[in-house]
Formats: structure tokens, sequence, C-alpha cells
């Protein structure tokens, strides 16, 4: 993209499955070095604790074996991380952290408001546009099936009712667009 990852100031991470932590660190001189030096990696903090925990490797559901020790610890060891509570919360005076737990343990979604509109990233409560229309349907990535599709409901109950602009990290198009409610449920619509 052209960008010096040393000018890189922060780096978000919603949830710490393979495909949205991988580029945290890189391969030195066979050793995992942080990507960012400079960034301030944001971490939920229950992510972290679980995928360190003998916990996360004794589930057959986790799909992140050995991310922790490859794309995680070197940067808690560089002391790059700040933390997002199972709350949530504010980071920036900008960025709203929303628990959206049951993809992963911990999982968060971010809101960022401005100039009176907001956008969430989203992680990967949804996968696919398919789920829009059938909410009830988690992936073989899902860890905590109950609490994903309650996770579901609520986010889009809440990008419906504030008509928020969703950017989805696996959907195929764009990846950014509305959801709206229907007479049975909830529509997707890209931008
Ligand atoms: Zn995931």
């Amino acid at each position: 993209m052209g960008v010096d990852p040393d000018e890189v100031d922060f780096v978000f991470n919603t949830h710490l499955h393979v495909d949205h932590s991988g580029w945290n660190t890189c391969l030195e001189n066979g050793k995992w070095v942080p990507t960012f030096p400079n960034a301030r990696y944001v971490f939920p903090r229950a992510e972290c604790e679980y995928y360190a925990s003998p916990a996360s490797h004794n589930d057959a559901n986790t799909p992140s074996s050995g991310v922790y020790e490859d794309s995680i610890a070197p940067v808690l060891d560089a002391g790059l991380v700040d933390f997002i509570e199972p709350t949530g919360g504010r980071y920036l005076d900008l960025f709203d952290f929303i628990p959206t737990s049951g993809h992963s343990i911990g999982h968060m979604s971010i809101a960022v408001t401005s100039g009176g509109e907001t956008a969430v990233f989203g992680g990967d409560i949804l996968h696919s546009p398919v789920q829009v229309r059938y909410p009830d349907l988690n992936t073989v990535f899902c860890e905590f099936h109950d609490q994903a599709q309650a996770s579901r409901y609520q986010m889009l109950t809440r990008l419906a009712e504030i008509r928020a602009l969703y950017l989805a990290t696996h959907f195929p198009a764009s990846s950014a667009g509305y959801v709206a409610r229907t007479q049975d449920g909830f529509s997707w619509t890209y931008i």
C-alpha cells in the first residue's frame, strides 16, 4: 500500500485468530518480531489471556493453534500492547470497542463516528451476507456457538437502528454495506 511499516501508529485486532493477527509479526533471521515497531497494538484482553492459556490448546474448536506464540507473544514481549477490557470501551477518544464475543472468547467490534456517521469494523461476527438473512448460521471458525449467535443478533439490530456503515472482513465484493430491518429479519446492501 506504499506505507512504511515504521510509520504505522496503531494496530487494532478485533480478535486473535490467525487471519486477523498474522501480520502482527514477521520473521527476521529466524525470530518473530513486530512488523510495526513504532505502533501501539490494541488487543482485547480476554483474547490474549485465553490463547495464552492451556484451555485454548485443549479446545478442539480453536482455529489458531500456535498463533499466540508467533503473532502475539513477540508483541507483548516488546511492550507494544494496550489492552481493551472485556466490557469494551473508548480508545484514543475516538474508537469504541464493542464486546461481541462468541466467534471467539473476547471478540470486539470497533466503531468510529465522524461527521455524524458511524462505521463499524465487525471482525468476524459475519463471514458472509448469508448470515444477515440467517443470523443463526455460525461458521466452522465460530468457537462459542450460542454466544456467537447472540452477538450477531445484537450487532445486526444495532446496525439497522443507527444505519451504521458495516465493514466486513470476509465478504466478497466491496465488503462495505448497510443492514436494514425487513418484515421478518434483516437485509444487506453493498455500497
Ligand atoms: Zn476469526
